[in-house]
């Protein structure tokens, strides 16, 4: 029995309602990062199959976007309430085929369930304007009617809460969406679609494909009934997105790579500094968009933040998500492992002092990592490591800080330790990012908007701006009252 069987989960795709294979019969294998053991094999569709998929979603379309918006949350709440249920189910699952530590994956599905919850709530408030005429004979009406079919193409490392912060947006909004989860942990992904279908979304209104990245996103940027494709990623896939949306003109939300800063200034809280640091660079083992890449640290707090952060890094656990012991699960491939052992040796070689770890450890473990005096033109000031190296870069006044700070093509999100008020509302003014956490590491909630600039890309996720991106305005300019 595998683990989806034992929840009465399939390892197909979902199409129409119903659970299918790949039209060929291809699969394609899901292996557990921890010891690379083969845990599932699911449809490996292409664009034929894509084609049903749309045509599924323009058929449900009709029904779904007349259905009343009560009638939308309640179904979402249904569905946040079968994934608090089954929340334990849910981590085990992600664990398995994604590697991070089952608190963190528990912390997840309670995260991702979050946003099923809210836009649920937000479906109702999905109101219009009435904006006052140029004419006494006029009235101006504006409504806020769905975009219509949609397409979702969302990453590994988080592999419920992309799901939940697209698909909830769009099903409350009253479009329909096919979803193409990460090839690594498309597990997670059917699972939360077994659990939409169990709480009433009807047939094809929520659609998942297995299967070829380049075939089936071909076939969903091809399409003209595809009007918006929300997109979380890397920042070439992003790129690349974005030309394949001009021939038919779609809406996009990109979430794509970042170079998260985290500053710290000589009057900050140095223990605050810390927990944040442990916090923003160690989760998922590294591997989030919003991780810290680089640490910038004033030269008055520079050794006693290294310090502090050495030996609080000595309580970090490296081992199976499985054992609850663990705080440090594997990373999720080889490509990831080359890349961190890159960054590592690339830092070293222009002079950075290596203060602990270094290594891989086994398999896709990588041991935690903390390199100081790291020069500002090392690799991680310019590239997303994502996993877990800390490097320390000193600097001396504001404004270099700010410099080095945004000098980088991304702008997702970056962190600042103060506490002096008058610099924490200018350097929080002049960093060129999309969120900022000011003396606050944990950024992430589905009530506030999520999203960067620049090559981070466009578009927010989460509060009522996340419902928007799903929204379409129309005005009515009635006459002759
Ligand atoms: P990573 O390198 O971290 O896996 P990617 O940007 O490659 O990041 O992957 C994010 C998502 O984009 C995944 O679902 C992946 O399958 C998908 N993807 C990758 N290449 C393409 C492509 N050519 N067209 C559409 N989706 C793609």
């Amino acid at each position: 029995m595998t683990l989806m069987d034992l929840h009465g989960w399939r390892e197909s795709a979902l199409i129409d309602g119903a659970w299918v294979p790949a039209s060929d019969g291809k699969g394609t294998a899901v292996y557990d990062p921890a010891t690379g053991a083969r845990i599932a094999v699911v449809p490996s569709l292409g664009a034929e199959d894509t084609k049903r998929a749309i045509a599924a979603a323009e058929k449900a379309l009709v029904a779904w976007r007349a259905c009343v918006a009560g009638e939308r949350a309640d179904i979402l709440m249904r569905w946040y309430a079968l994934m608090l249920e089954h929340a334990e189910a849910l981590a085990r699952i992600m664990t398995a085929e994604q590697g991070k530590p089952m608190a963190e994956a528990r912390g997840e599905v309670v995260y991702a369930a979050g946003f099923v919850r809210w836009f649920a709530e937000e479906a109702r408030r999905i109101d219009g304007e009435i904006i006052p005429a140029p004419r006494s004979t006029q009235r101006i009406l504006v409504w806020r009617e769905p975009v219509g079919v949609t397409a979702a193409i969302t990453p590994w490392n988080f592999p419920a809460a992309m799901v939940t912060r697209k698909v909830a947006p769009a099903l409350a909004a009253g479009c329909t969406m096919i979803l193409k989860p990460a090839p690594e942990t498309p597990l997670t992904a059917l699972a939360l679609a077994a659990l939409a279908e169990e709480a009433g979304v009807p047939a094809g209104v929520l659609n998942v494909v297995t299967g070829d990245a380049a075939a089936i996103g071909g076939a969903l940027m091809d399409s003209p009934v595809v009007r918006k494709l929300s997109f979380t990623g890397s920042t070439p896939v992003g790129r690349m997105l974005y030309a394949q949306a001009a021939p038919t003109l779609k809406r996009l939300s990109l979430e794509l790579g970042g170079n998260a800063p985290f500053v710290v200034f000589d009057d900050a809280d140095l223990e605050a500094a810390v927990d944040g640091a442990m916090l923003g660079k160690f989760r998922n083992a590294g591997q989030t968009c919003v991780c810290v890449n680089r640490f910038l640290v004033q030269d008055g707090i520079h050794d006693r933040f290294v310090e502090r952060l050495h030996a609080r890094m000595a309580d970090l656990v490296v081992g199976p998500g499985t054992d609850p012991r663990s705080t440090i699960g594997p990373l999720i491939n080889e490509r990831a492992v080359v890349k961190v052992d890159d960054h590592v040796a690339d830092a070293v070689r222009r002079g950075g002092r290596l203060v602990a770890g270094g290594k891989r450890e086994r398999g896709l473990f990588y041991q935690p990592t903390l390199i100081a005096d790291v020069p500002a033109d090392a690799k991680i000031a310019r590239d997303e490591t994502f996993g877990p190296l800390a490097g320390i870069i000193r600097f001396r006044e504001e404004a270099e800080a700010i410099r080095l700070a945004n000098d980088t093509e991304f702008g997702l999100a970056a962190y600042l330790y103060t506490r002096d008020i008058g610099r924490a509302m200018r350097v929080a003014g002049a960093l060129e990012y999309g969120m900022v956490g000011l003396n606050e590491a944990a950024i992430s909630t589905e009530v506030a908007p999520f999203g960067g600039i620049k090559a981070s890309g466009m578009g927010r996720e989460g509060s009522r701006h996340g419902i928007a991106e799903y929204l379409e305005l129309k005005y009515v300019m009635m006459g002759g009252l």
